[in-house]
């Protein structure tokens, strides 16, 4: 090898081997490319308010779950010595003892996140849940928590109003759709910049056949009286006894065609719910027909309640896989990271801003 060729390419090596380490953390300090999909719906705790703390979540995401939407459940299963004995209930469906709002939730949420160092923190959520949907005060309660908390939260929910079985539990007034109190609440969010995730049937579990949708009509009323808020309806209205409704898919199309609902998004988490989208080769083409003309307005989460293992934190993703197979590339990425992103990222923005703004 002659002298010159022999120098271009030692300056081309030396170049390469300069180069490398500058290239790496780089790389690392944009991880979020890498992570498969973000979770929209994740409960730390179950109905007796316990679960996995939060650092074993971040076991369980590993380098697969980027960024995750965190809660509790506000209502807590009551162990009534006089009905269950000793036999402590664990879930609502174990019990005929009633269920009750537990609003320490968010204290307990907003210390599990504080106790994450910054870039942890970074892939994390909050969300308010401990308020009673049926309570003119619970608006009050959500800025409270904002101002004794602030930093941390980024959304309200999952909190509920008609749900099989758990509607009936708790105590007082059930909650409705077409209570002063919910619009008080959305129009909360609206102000403060939060994002909403709403449990809501669209039907009861066992109705008539060939009537309509129970809730349906009220749901979309009360979206509609709130077109500066930002709503995930979940389980796009399923449950796991609340089949879909005949044409559920014609329904939702209709819907997310409709501009008075340009500010609603539908969330497909839940094991219960997958198992309707993909039960044939026929319902799993119809949803991700649904999806792949409407990829900006559905997000992944899913639903797992302190779930003990990455196995089963991702059975829902796994249960899905028929569908992702028949969604365009984009799609796929909208609907597993880039609309929450683009939800969450905004919200964080202005609940800061209100938060800055209403310091005491
Ligand atoms: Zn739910
Ligand atoms: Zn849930």
């Amino acid at each position: 090898m002659n002298r010159p060729v022999r120098t271009q390419l030692l300056r081309v090596f030396s170049f390469i081997i300069v180069s490398l380490p500058m290239c790496l953390p780089l790389a690392a300090q944009t991880p979020s490319k890498s992570y498969q999909l973000d979770d929209c719906h994740f409960h730390l705790t179950n109905y007796i308010q316990k679960g996995i703390n939060v650092h074993d979540l971040l076991d369980l995401m590993g380098d697969r779950v980027g960024r995750v939407a965190l809660f509790g459940i506000p209502l807590q299963q009551q162990w009534s010595y006089r009905n269950d004995g000793d036999r402590a209930p664990e879930y609502y469906l174990a019990s005929d003892s009633p269920l009750y709002y537990y609003s320490f939730t968010d204290a307990y949420i907003a210390m599990q996140y504080r106790s994450l160092s910054k870039d942890e923190q970074a892939r994390f959520d909050p969300m308010i849940t401990g308020f009673n949907p049926a309570d003119m005060y619970a608006a009050d309660h959500i800025r409270r928590v904002l101002q004794t908390f602030p930093g941390v939260f980024t959304g309200i929910g999952e909190f509920t109003i008609h749900k099989e079985f758990v509607s009936a539990k708790i105590p007082g007034e059930v909650a409705s759709l077409q209570d002063r109190a919910l619009d008080q609440i959305l129009h909360a969010a609206a102000e403060i910049g939060l994002v909403v995730l709403i449990h809501n049937d669209m039907d009861t579990p066992f109705p008539k056949a060939g009537s309509a949708p129970a809730y349906l009509e009220q749901m979309k009323e009360l979206v509609r009286r709130h077109p500066k808020t930002t709503i995930i309806w979940a389980h796009t209205g399923m449950g796991r006894i609340v089949r879909p409704v005949t044409g559920h898919a014609a329904i939702i199309e209709a819907i997310l065609k409709d501009p008075a609902f340009d500010h609603l998004y539908f969330d497909i988490s839940w094991n219960e719910v997958a198992k309707y989208f993909v039960a044939s080769p026929e319902s799993t083409s119809i949803a991700a027909k649904l999806i792949e003309g409407h990829p900006d307005r559905f997000l992944f989460g899913t639903d797992e309640v302190a779930p003990p293992n990455q196995k089963q934190y991702l059975r829902t993703y796994d249960q899905y896989a028929p569908m992702w197979a028949l969604l365009s590339a984009e799609a796929r990425e909208k609907v597993l990271k880039r609309n929450y992103e683009r939800l969450f990222d905004e919200a964080r923005v202005r609940v800061r801003a209100w938060e800055q703004a209403h310091s005491k």
